[in-house]
C-alpha cells in the first residue's frame, strides 16, 4: 500500500469539509434534489487490497450513470463486438442527456456513457429477458463485483425518475424510430431507470471497481473479463466517462473516471487503485465538485495517473 494512504485521505475528507464552493445537487431527479452539499465520502481500494476511507464513505448514494459501467460490462459479455453496430466509442462533446448528434448520425449514439448510448445498451440487456429478470441479473452482476449482498435499487429514485424522465423518454423514442431500440420504449427505460436507482456507497463501489484495475480478475473470485476488455472499457471512461468535460477530467486526474448526477464518481488506477468519491453537488457538467477536486488531489498526493512513467 502507498505509505500513508490513510493520512492522505484523512487530510483530503478534511479539506474538502471546508471548501465552499460546492456545486448543487441535481434537481431534474426527485429524491437526488434535496441532498446535502456537506455529505463527502471516499474509498480507495488498492491492488493489494488494502483499504482507505473517509467522511461518509460507508453511506449509500444513487449511483446513476456509474451503473453505465456495470452495465456495459454486462452487454459486451452478452454480445460481444457486435455492440458497437449499435453504439459509437467517441466522446460527444456534449451534455450526457443531448439528443442533437441522433439525427445526423442514425440514431447510433456516439458512446455507451452518454445517457443515449446507456439507454442502447439497457437494450440489449434485456434481450431474453422480462424487465425484472434483466434488472435482477445487473444487480447480482454488481453484488458479486462489490462482494456485497446488501446492495439494493432505491425504488423511490426510480420511480421519481420514470415520472419526470421526459428527456430520455425522447432520446429513447427517436432511437426507436431508427430501428435502434428493439424492445418497448417503456420497459427498456423502467431498466434503465432502476439500474440509474442502484445504491452503492463509495467503498462497494471502490470493492465493484477493482476488476477495472486488475486486467479483468476479481479478487478472490477469478476472471470477470479478459485483459482487452478492461483496458477497453478503461479507455471509454476516460473519454467518455465524463461527457463533454472528460477532457478537463483527463487533464486534471489523469484517470479512468466514471461520473454519475447522484454525486459519486469511480476512477481506476490499473495495477494501482480503484477508488470511489461521493458528493452531491454537482459543477456546470454534471458531475461532482468536490468529488473532482478529491480526485486530483488524491492524484497529486500519490503520484497515479495513467500518464506516468510509474
Ligand atoms: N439517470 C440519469 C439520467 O438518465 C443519469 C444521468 C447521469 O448520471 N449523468 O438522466
Amino acid at each position: 500500500m502507498t505509505p500513508n494512504l490513510q493520512a492522505i485521505v484523512d487530510e483530503i475528507v478534511a479539506a474538502m469539509a471546508a471548501e465552499t464552493e460546492r456545486g448543487a445537487p441535481a434537481r431534474y431527479i426527485p429524491g437526488l434534489a434535496a441532498l446535502s452539499t456537506d455529505r463527502f465520502g471516499m474509498a480507495v481500494v488498492t491492488a493489494d487490497g488494502a483499504t482507505a476511507m473517509g467522511g461518509d464513505a460507508e453511506m449509500p448514494f444513487s449511483i446513476q450513470s456509474i451503473s453505465k459501467v456495470f452495465a456495459l460490462t454486462m452487454a459486451l459479455g452478452k454480445i460481444g463486438d457486435q455492440l458497437w453496430r449499435r453504439v459509437g466509442r467517441e466522446p460527444s462533446g456534449n451534455a450526457f442527456n443531448s439528443i442533437v448528434q441522433l439525427e445526423a448520425e442514425h440514431g447510433i449514439p456516439r458512446n455507451p456513457f452518454i445517457n443515449a448510448g446507456a439507454i442502447v445498451v439497457a437494450d440489449v440487456n434485456l434481450s431474453g429477458h422480462m424487465p425484472r429478470e434483466s434488472i435482477g441479473e445487473l444487480l447480482r452482476f454488481v453484488r458479486f463485483l462489490a462482494d456485497d449482498e446488501t446492495i439494493v435499487v432505491d425504488e423511490a429514485i426510480a420511480r421519481g425518475e420514470a415520472e419526470t424522465g421526459y428527456r430520455n423518454i425522447a432520446l429513447a423514442n427517436y432511437m426507436r424510430a431508427f430501428g435502434n431500440i428493439h424492445h418497448s420504449v417503456e420497459l427498456v427505460l423502467g431498466c434503465y431507470f432502476h439500474q440509474c436507482a442502484i445504491a452503492m456507497s463509495c467503498l462497494q463501489l471502490a470493492m465493484a471497481g477493482r476488476f477495472l484495475m486488475l486486467d479483468g480478475m476479481q479478487p478472490g473470485a477469478g476472471r470477470v473479463i479478459s485483459p482487452r476488455r478492461a483496458r477497453r472499457i478503461n479507455a471509454l471512461m476516460l473519454t467518455c466517462g465524463h461527457y463533454d468535460a472528460s477532457g478537463d477530467f483527463a487533464f486534471r486526474i489523469g484517470m479512468p473516471g466514471k461520473s454519475g448526477v447522484g454525486g459519486g464518481i469511480l476512477a481506476v488506477v490499473p495495477g494501482k487503485a480503484s477508488i470511489a468519491v461521493w458528493s452531491p453537488g454537482l459543477n456546470a457538467s454534471g458531475n461532482s465538485q468536490l468529488g473532482t477536486l478529491a480526485l486530483e488531489r488524491l492524484a497529486e498526493a500519490t503520484g497515479w495517473s495513467i500518464f506516468r512513467a510509474r
